[in-house]
């Protein structure tokens, strides 16, 4: 029965397809397998570490489309930061990014902690998004921007170590 100093909570959001569970479970569990049921919500541990601090990491890896009033709301309670996630080869996962952030998050929560994810930067020879888009809208929803990949396994630690910072400030702020 361990103990943790804090205990910290990150949600997963993106279109379908775009690897919210593959990125989870190549942090998690080091694994990259091909197929998740898109249909099921998961929750997701690792303990880390963070400026000499025992965490318990608690990633909620999402599903899609998202309801908007439930369990929508549940899922911004539960996230101190949130990790918008699209496919640098699939546009329409890029564009939703946007609806996520008027529609529905925003609604709920006005100035919320997040970070913009390109997802498949593995898949050059397939890209629809170029880096400077991807930048470009994370300066419009004032957050930083990484590329990863979940089958090579690029910045994949650099996201949640990232994300946990995020978590972090926001668990001090309450
Ligand atoms: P989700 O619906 O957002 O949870 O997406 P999944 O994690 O189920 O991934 C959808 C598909 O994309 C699966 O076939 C994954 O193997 C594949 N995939 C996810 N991430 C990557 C990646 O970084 N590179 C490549 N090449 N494929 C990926
Ligand atoms: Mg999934």
């Amino acid at each position: 029965n361990k103990s943790f100093d804090y205990d910290l909570r990150i949600g997963i959001f993106g279109a379908g397809g775009v690897g919210k569970s593959s990125i989870t479970i190549k942090f998690t569990h080091n694994m990259f397998i091909e197929e998740y049921d898109p249909n099921v919500e998961d929750e997701y541990t690792k303990e880390i570490e963070l400026n000499d601090k025992k965490i318990l990491l608690k990633v909620l890896d999402t599903t899609y489309p998202q309801e908007i009033y439930d369990p929508f709301p549940r899922w911004v309670e539960y996230s101190q930061v949130f990790v918008l996630i699209y496919s640098i080869i699939d546009k329409y996962s890029f564009d939703e990014i946007l609806n996520y952030h008027n529609y529905s998050i925003k609604k709920i929560r006005k100035d919320y902690p997040k970070i913009l994810i390109g997802n498949k930067s593995d898949l050059t020879m397939k890209r629809e998004i170029s880096i400077k888009q991807g930048k470009e809208l994370a300066r419009n929803l004032n957050c930083k921007y990484i590329e990863t990949s979940a089958k090579t396994g690029e910045n994949i630690n650099q996201l949640f170590y990232e994300s946990s910072l995020l978590a972090f400030e926001e668990l001090k702020n309450k």
